[in-house]
């Protein structure tokens, strides 16, 4: 079968660790149970279980760190192997796969960088069980970022201090490296650098979302960054910007199949149980129609993103065909998505 199935999981991975990790994240969230999952997205509770779990297996640091940094041989930044894992997570729940994806963005810039320096220290941190941010987004801009207020000031030491507020950033709040995406203050040029929520002048606000993930608001307040530690400058702080967001918001599409699946599983087992009038809800013509119009989109949907991952992988200046792809993975799969989550709505 096509679709995830717990149960019987077969990985598309070629290698063992990769195998061992979505077996294990499985396990993880099968040991937990449905109730449990549930009742602490109802509570809104930390998922700190979780992350103990990713420190303990090194998940990230072997999914997210690409091989040059890599401590051991199974480290690989390898899109078809994280395709799947963004399925899983989102599969056993969204603020799991979050606190993933918005990692995905923080170490964007970072990877991009060529600043080996932060390349390196972010290798350790993941080796470490830390996961990272993403920090773009402004309360008044939204997605028009050209107007970024962030500001970073040089000093006449070299070293330069930071102002600015930022709104919507998941993992703001633990997140030793928090990619900020700011604007010099003499020059106007764009710029990326690492923000450490544990400093003092960086003033954690609050929790923006009502939910289990912590979506932070922050502000920096003369916060200090020294010359080594930016990651970008000018034109390449725009593109890798805009290229994290590339390689990140493609994973909404393999959150939105996880998700997609599990409601399939679900209203199917609740409607097949349920007699009314005598038959089950699964034997009404219009059910059945339901059904299959959501198995086939949602089908389609992972059919659509297994062939986008190739183009994603393949991705280089000459062979562009991830551009039509990507986005199509971004908004038409999570369209789509919703659409099978209305026709379930409509089952239950
Ligand atoms: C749960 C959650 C988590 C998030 N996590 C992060 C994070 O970790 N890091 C981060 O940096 N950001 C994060 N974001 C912010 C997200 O990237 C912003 O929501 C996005 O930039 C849009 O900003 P906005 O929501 O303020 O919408 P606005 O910018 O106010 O846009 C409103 C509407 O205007 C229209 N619009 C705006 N611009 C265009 C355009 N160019 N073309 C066509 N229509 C347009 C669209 O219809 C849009 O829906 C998160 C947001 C949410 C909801």
């Amino acid at each position: 079968m096509i679709l995830l199935n717990p149960n019987r999981h077969e990985s598309l991975c070629p290698d063992e660790r990769s195998r061992e990790i979505m077996r294990k994240t499985i396990a993880f969230f099968e040991n937990k149970g449905l109730k449990k999952v549930k009742e602490d997205d109802h509570a809104r509770a930390w998922y700190a279980d979780f992350l103990e779990f990713v420190k303990q297996e090194r998940l990230f640091a072997t999914l997210l760190t690409p091989a040059r940094y890599g401590e051991s041989a199974d480290c690989r930044w390898d899109t078809w192997r994280n395709c799947e894992f963004n399925e899983i997570l989102a599969f056993y729940g969204l603020a799991y796969w979050y606190t993933w994806q918005v990692s995905i963005l923080g170490l964007g810039p970072i990877w991009m960088s060529k600043n080996e320096e932060m390349k390196r220290k972010a290798a350790q941190l993941l080796q470490e069980g830390n996961v990272f941010a993403f920090g773009l987004s402004e309360r008044t801009h939204g997605a028009d970022i050209y107007s970024t207020e962030m500001s970073l000031a040089p000093q006449p030491d070299g070293s330069y201090r930071a102002n600015g507020e930022k709104y919507y950033i998941g993992n703001a709040n633990l997140a030793p490296m928090v990619s900020t995406f700011g604007k010099m203050a003499d020059t106007g040029e764009y710029v990326f650098f690492p923000a450490d929520y544990r400093q003092k002048n960086y003033e954690l606000i609050r929790n923006v979302c009502a939910s289990q993930s912590y979506v932070g608001q922050y502000a920096l307040h003369d916060y200090p960054v020294s010359a080594a530690e930016i990651l970008h400058r000018g034109q390449e702080a725009w593109d890798a910007c805009l290229n994290t967001v590339n390689v990140g918001k493609f994973n909404l599409g393999w959150a939105s199949i996880g998700i997609c699946t599990h409601a399939l599983y679900e209203a199917i087992r609740h409607a097949a149980n349920r007699r009314l009038y005598n038959m089950a809800v699964t034997d009404f013509p219009h059910v059945k129609q339901m059904f299959t119009d959501a198995y086939a989109r949602l089908v389609a949907m992972k059919l659509f993103s297994l062939r986008a991952a190739d183009y994603m992988r393949a991705a280089s200046p000459d062979d562009r065909r991830y551009l039509l792809y990507n986005p199509i993975v971004k908004m038409k799969v999570t369209t789509q998505g919703e659409e099978v989550i209305n026709l379930l709505w409509d089952v239950i």
